[in-house]
């Protein structure tokens, strides 16, 4: 899609201002090292409305992946913490919820798509009882139907012959196989919001423009919201309705895409413009 075009896009989709889903207000997390706390990204705020993207961009180490992680609450597993501020997914408080909690909103109201898909899948399981495995975790469903779901998704994906492929393991798929596979798993559930962290730094450049125009379609089908996760700034040109510019662990600026291409407010992205083809 041309700069135009999508400009138009994100123009049109936020000329309505929608109810927000995602709301990050203040958010300061970080890791508890050897050497005392170590903050990656202080006083974060933005949101994401229903039916938006929003895209979330810097350059790496700016605190992308520490944020998206404080959202899923994952942080925690990578020795991370949350020091403060509140998380709102449709008004419930992520930041206060058990794990136990959050392993039920994760996937069924909240899923994640990661750069590298074999962070999220298990290679010593089909990729079919995986999906099937969320759905009858979250949806109570039985086997059967689980699977037949699994089904659907990977086909919904994209993913040629699916009833063959559903038995496979992850190591018989290639990288963009993979990552359609990975967000099969992820939309399984339908949730609400998709979080995507660089889900297409890792691939061939033509995959990756296959993975950008399936989360696109997916969105129109699903009608799900997309906070997507880039330092690539022509990605988010593509994709956003808004950006959300973080610059070592702080957001520096936010706006519609359009604004932001066309006026950017702060050097750093002026900056980050300028690396743009
Ligand atoms: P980005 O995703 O924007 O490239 P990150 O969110 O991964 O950046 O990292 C933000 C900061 O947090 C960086 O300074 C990074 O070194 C630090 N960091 C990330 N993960 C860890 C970790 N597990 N332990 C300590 N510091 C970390
Ligand atoms: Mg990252």
């Amino acid at each position: 899609m041309s700069r135009g075009v999508a400009a138009a896009a994100g123009a049109a989709a936020t000329g309505r201002t929608t109810r927000p889903l995602l709301e990050v207000q203040g958010l300061t997390a970080g890791f508890l090292t050897r050497q005392g706390p170590l903050v990656a990204v202080e006083d974060v705020s933005f949101h994401v409305g229903v039916g938006e993207t929003v895209c979330l961009v810097g350059e790496s180490g700016s605190g992308k992946s520490v944020t998206s992680l404080a959202i899923m609450r994952l942080l925690e597993y990578d020795n991370g913490t949350i020091f403060g501020g509140r998380i709102l997914l449709d008004g419930t408080d992520l930041v206060t919820q058990s794990q136990e909690a959050m392993r039920r909103i994760r996937g069924r109201h909240v899923a994640m798509v990661f750069q590298e898909p074999m962070t999220a899948l298990n290679p010593v399981f089909p990729i079919g009882d995986q999906i099937a495995e969320a759905v009858m975790l979250h949806e109570g469903k039985g086997r059967a139907e689980a699977w037949a779901r699994a089904v659907e998704m990977l086909r919904l994906v994209g993913i040629p012959e699916p009833e063959v492929r559903v038995r496979q393991y992850p190591h018989q798929f290639s990288g963009g196989m993979r990552q359609r596979a990975m967000i099969a798993m992820a939309l399984a559930c339908r949730p609400r919001l998709l979080i995507a962290d660089e889900p297409t730094t890792a691939l061939d450049v033509t995959i990756q423009a296959q993975i950008l125009d399936l989360l696109r379609r997916l969105k129109a089908e699903l009608g799900m919201s997309i906070l997507l996760i880039t330092h690539d700034m022509g990605v988010a040109a593509e994709m956003a309705d808004r950006i959300v510019v973080l610059y070592a662990g702080r957001v520096v600026e936010e706006g519609p895409v359009d604004r932001i291409f066309e006026r950017p407010a702060h050097p750093y992205t002026m900056g980050l413009l300028a690396s743009v083809p």
